[in-house]
């Protein structure tokens, strides 16, 4: 294993931080051993943050209907194979009250940019979850909003935003999305959300088309200098019903050693082992546990509607993926030693801040 490498990830786990080529040379020289050092690190930094504790969401998936086009996505707008649905106000309430029981203390709502849920909408259902369950945490993805929207979801209770910066690489950026979306705009609402003072989550596709090592370098410069409170990442899945349904999906093993290089650039970070880590491999998910993440995002939505949020093929939705199942993924999590809590999940401050 080559030295220099080894003193590039001990640099990084010690200053949370590396020029873009030295990122670029880490991705670049990854190797089996390389990604066992880097996790064995990693796991230990997060243990000293977070112990052995999983920290849960249950996912409610409440629209795949969706105004964008992007290349790589099912519920793209083009796809006419796509069964649209749209969750009411009341089965995203029942979802809400089925995962406070089996013991969740987030819920992510999360959707294709689907017009019908405006502002008022989203108010309103956001004070009604707070009300019923004042303590916990709501997290939103919902896509590209204006920076007057955001402040209103805040408002009415919202405490958390994901929003995929999708790559740091703006050209990339343009190879992955229609013209009609701008790499400009979704650093801007990454920005007002962060000044608005949500939790606020970025992350990125591994392997998805023309992605590079130069363009990963940047995503990994892009986390450390935004320094987000959540990050998700997992493997590109094509799904063949859009422009890339034939390109190869991203792999496990890359993804793992991102998460953990992700983890000692940012020790407090709340990472997400991803559901479509758990689609590439049957221990996706225990794996991505194993590299340095630290959350887990159950399915919460109805039964019926789980298999119609299709972003790619053979998406997993029962079993140990769905909430109804949590015995099964805590046993699972228990089997590599660690702990599903029954607890908000917020970021830990610590000097890493
Ligand atoms: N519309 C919101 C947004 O764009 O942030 C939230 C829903 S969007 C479908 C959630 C994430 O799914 C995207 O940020 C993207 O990274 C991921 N995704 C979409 N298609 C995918 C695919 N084919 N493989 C893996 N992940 C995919």
């Amino acid at each position: 294993m080559s030295k220099e490498l080894l003193k590039l990830i001990d640099q990084l786990a010690l200053t949370h931080s590396l020029t873009l080529d030295e990122y670029q040379a880490l991705i670049e020289g990854h190797t089996e051993e390389l990604a066992a050092y880097a996790a064995d690190l990693a796991c230990r930094v997060r243990r000293k943050i977070y112990g052995n504790s999983v920290f849960i969401r249950g996912l409610i998936e409440i629209s795949n209907y969706c105004k964008n086009d992007c290349l790589y996505c099912g519920i793209r707008r083009s796809n006419r194979n796509c069964q649209r649905y749209r969750l009411d106000a009341d089965e995203i309430l029942q979802c809400c009250d089925n995962g406070y029981a089996l013991g969740f203390r987030t819920f992510v709502l999360q959707g294709g940019e689907d017009v019908f849920f405006d502002d008022a909408f989203l108010c309103d259902l956001l004070q009604r979850i707070k009300t019923n369950h004042p303590e916990c945490a709501i997290t939103l993805s919902l896509g590209e909003r204006s920076r007057e929207s955001y402040e209103k979801l805040r408002a009415a209770g919202a405490d958390r935003y994901l929003l995929r910066h999708e790559t740091a690489d703006e050209e990339h950026y343009k190879k992955l999305h229609p013209s009609s979306m701008q790499f400009q705009n979704r650093m801007r609402c990454l920005a007002d959300l962060k000044e608005l003072g949500y939790q606020v989550g970025c992350g990125f596709m591994v392997g998805s088309p023309y992605q590079t090592t130069e363009t990963l370098a940047k995503d990994l410069k892009f986390i450390e200098t935004f320094s987000p409170d959540m990050c998700g990442i997992g493997p590109f899945i094509p799904q063949a019903d859009t422009p890339f349904g034939k390109e190869t999906a991203g792999t496990l093993e890359l993804t793992c050693y991102l998460l953990s290089l992700i983890r000692l650039i940012k020790p407090n970070l709340l990472l997400p082992s991803t559901t479509a880590l758990g689609t590439i491999h049957p221990f996706g998910r225990e794996k991505g546990i194993e590299a340095g993440a630290n959350v887990v995002m159950p399915n919460l939505s109805p039964q019926s509607v789980r298999k119609k949020y299709t972003l790619y093929d053979n998406k997993i939705v029962d079993g140990s993926e769905a909430a109804e199942c949590k015995a099964e993924l805590a046993a699972r999590m228990a089997s590599i030693g660690y702990e599903v809590v029954t607890d908000r999940g917020d970021i830990k401050k610590t000097e890493f801040q």
